[in-house]
């Protein structure tokens, strides 16, 4: 057994109750959970605050000064220690609400200390409640280092006595004992190339930094050696599969030059080439293509799709395209009918809705091979349906579909299966993507076509409502249609926001000459199609909605987006909503509408929408804001339990790190090679987790 299983209670002076203590209340079992606790900060003991220069918005800092009173003030729950300090500026007041008499006993009048916490203000005094304090000795006076603070719990602190310090000279014993059993486990060739520091300094470093750029280069080096083990299997996986699966070749493409010559009516933007051709690409390589497509709402992935299936079909080989509502499928295909048709392509349509008599036919078609392309819904995965040669599978929106439905889609070609490309509106940033998709290949249409005028994007108060509804009005009046979104109807009958109902009836009495649809999730799947039909003939002209428009769709007279409630949205959520409007030739409009009480994070959220259209802009700072666990569907992800990396702010370690897993796997991909010993060794000490590598929607 290697020594970092050791059990924490092994640990001079831990023992059974405080290793208990440790286990549950902050998952440390062994050394190795203990050396690898990184500290969240450190205390730069060499900068110390006068009194007088602070201020609300600082963050937490540090004073030296004398303490000068200390008293018990107040009873029952309102009771507290006040303690004073001053320096030569000016005096700061303590407080203390718990662990009094522990704290009474600790303070000592006279002395000199260094506090530390965050200052706020309370009539116009400087206040710090609940601050750390160390007594200023002469030993340690002149002394200039980097402090580490461990994160704890509140019932560790004040009952346990296991604060921040006492973790730290725990940190200290271990590291005592630990020196001779830490391996290095990057091979000499990476650590010298990128210049890392060892493992074994890297870990005193992390822990007690003898300098600022000491710690530096100690974070730098673990996390790299992090991101790099997280790619490392990743792409190993990929490599694999690519290895194990062969694919069609699709080399020939007379109808797609006869496709851009004559039929496409506008020109391509770069970004839609560049991707076009890393498909082509792929096609050509006798591997199972897996691309994921990311692209902003609007930046025209649905004719790269086309194009995708026109080289298929150029080369003897069936394709579908599978949208998550029957309303996108049938978009699609009313979209890439007219292309089909004039170049001479059976292009057909299955969804939930289809009649039997309509099935049979296709049916048939699709096993003869006459049927070139489908497009559909989940009807397309049932059993009866099958092809003659399908050699392309294309998902729209694919955080909709489960993997299980993926294979499904594979599985309707025995011989060869098909290629897979997945398309993503969900902007992920580059960071997140590569992780989280790292086993599959990654385009990004990063461009939006030429000629779109900006969604013009404003915040309002509901104090303004009737202003609003009064643009909304004119908008109509001149021809346009208008979506207001709700929050999801809630369970919870207390909360303080209009649900879908209240807001349809106020909208139905401020709009009497307007004809208003409503579709929200409780509806059934007919019931909402209707009413998205009758929203897109303009038979209405207002559609009230729940987030179920979120997805796709494509009504490009509607020009004016009404989002209510807004700061209960997340940022990708709002980006995602506003993506509605702005596809036709119109001015679009996007509304935020809320109260005036917002939070620090909403009011970021609001005025970012209202800065940026930039979906890729939008979501790193969604990401900052949230931070990776949050996005959607990656919850449950193992993937991003990460030790020290940060993917919202390591996307260049982590570029590098991936780059130098490449290189390894394509050198030495059974890790045999003697010189990637080190590597070899640590991924065999690794414990085989329980990630599910393969998730990818
Ligand atoms: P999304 O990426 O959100 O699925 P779509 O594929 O629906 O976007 O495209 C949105 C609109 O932009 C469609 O009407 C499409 O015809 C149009 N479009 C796509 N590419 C271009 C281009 N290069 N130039 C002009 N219009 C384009
Ligand atoms: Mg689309």
């Amino acid at each position: 057994m290697s020594f970092f299983n050791t059990k924490i209670e092994n640990l001079r002076g831990v023992g059974t109750q405080r290793a208990q203590l440790l286990q549950k209340e902050l998952g440390i079992f062994t050394y190795g959970d203990l050396i690898q606790r990184y500290p969240f900060r450190y205390l730069d003991r060499t900068q110390f605050y006068n009194i007088v220069d602070l201020h609300d918005d600082l963050p937490y800092v540090q004073v030296k000064g004398i303490l000068r009173g200390r008293e018990v003030l107040g009873e029952g729950p309102k009771q507290r220690l006040v303690a004073k300090v001053a320096d030569a500026s000016g005096e700061l007041e303590l407080v203390w609400f718990k662990g009094l008499k522990w704290m009474q006993n600790i303070v000592k009048n006279h002395q000199e200390y260094i506090v530390f916490g965050k200052p706020t203000f309370f009539n116009g005094k400087a206040q710090m409640s609940h601050p750390e304090l160390e007594e200023v000795t002469e030993a340690k006076a002149g002394q200039s280092f980097l402090q580490p603070v461990y994160n704890t719990t509140e019932k560790l602190k004040n009952y346990h006595r296991i604060d921040s310090k006492a973790i730290m000279r725990m940190v200290v014993d271990l590291l005592k004992i630990a020196a001779p059993h830490i391996q290095e486990s990057l091979s000499p060739e990476l650590v010298r190339h990128y210049a890392l520091m060892s493992k074994a300094d890297a870990l005193q470093q992390i822990h007690f930094p003898q300098s600022t750029e000491l710690l530096q280069a100690a974070r730098f080096r673990l996390k790299f050696e992090e991101l790099f083990y997280v790619q490392l299997k990743l792409l190993r996986q990929k490599t694999q599969r690519k290895v194990t699966l062969a694919g069609q070749i699709f080399k020939e493409v007379p109808s797609l030059v006869d496709f851009y010559k004559n039929h496409l009516t506008f020109d391509l933007t770069g970004a839609q080439k560049r991707v076009i051709h890393d498909i082509y690409k792929d096609f050509c390589s006798g591997k199972q293509m897996n691309r994921l497509l990311q692209g902003d709402v609007g930046s025209g992935k649905t004719i790269v799709a086309f194009i995708s299936m026109l080289m298929a079909a150029d080369n003897g080989a069936q394709s579908c395209l599978m949208a998550p509502t029957e309303i996108l499928a049938d978009q699609h295909y009313v979209g890439l009918k007219q292309y089909a048709d004039q170049l001479g392509i059976n292009l057909g349509k299955l969804t939930g809705s289809s009649r039997t008599s309509e099935r049979r036919v296709l049916h048939e078609q699709l096993r003869s091979g006459e049927m070139h392309m489908l497009v559909g819904t989940h009807a397309l995965l049932e059993d009866v349906v099958q092809f003659r040669n399908l050699g392309l599978t294309i998902m729209d929106e694919q955080h909709r579909f489960g993997v299980a439905q993926r294979s499904k889609l594979w599985q309707k070609n025995p011989d060869i299966i098909p290629h897979v490309l997945v398309m993503t509106a969900t902007p992920i940033p580059r960071t997140l993507a590569m992780t989280l998709y790292g086993d599959l290949d990654v385009s990004v249409i990063d461009e939006l076509p030429a000629g779109r005028k900006p969604i013009v994007t404003v915040h309002r108060y509901d104090t303004n409502r009737l202003k609003v509804f009064q643009f909304l009005r004119d908008q109509i009046n001149l021809g346009r249609q208008v979506y207001i979104v709700y929050p999801l109807i809630e369970e919870s009958e207390t909360m303080d926001y209009k649900d879908l109902t209240d807001g349809y009836e106020s909208v139905a009495r401020a709009f009497p000459e307007f004809q208003i649809s409503v579709v929200h999730g409780r509806m059934k799947a007919e019931e909402k199609d209707f009413e998205m039909q009758r929203f897109l003939k303009r038979e209405t002209q207002i559609m009230v909605a729940t987030t179920v428009i979120e997805v796709g769709v494509n009504v490009p007279n509607a020009s004016v987006m009404v989002i209510e409630s807004a700061e209960r949205f997340g940022l990708s959520q709002l980006h995602q909503l506003r993506g509605r409007v702005g596809r036709g030739a119109e001015q679009s409009y996007c509304i935020l509408m809320t109260g005036y009480k917002l939070s620090k994070d909403s009011r970021t959220r609001l005025e970012t929408m209202v800065r940026t259209n930039n979906g890729f802009e939008i979501a790193d700072i969604d990401l900052k804001l949230r931070g990776p666990g949050d996005l959607m569907g990656t919850q449950q992800s193992g993937v991003l339990d990460l030790l020290i990396a940060d993917l919202a702010k390591d996307g260049r370690i982590l570029t590098e790190s991936r780059a130098a897993a490449q290189q390894l796997l394509d050198e030495d991909a059974d890790l045999t090679k003697p010189e990637n010993l080190n590597i070899r060794r640590h991924i065999e000490s690794l414990p085989a987790t329980a990630v599910n590598w393969s998730r990818i929607s």
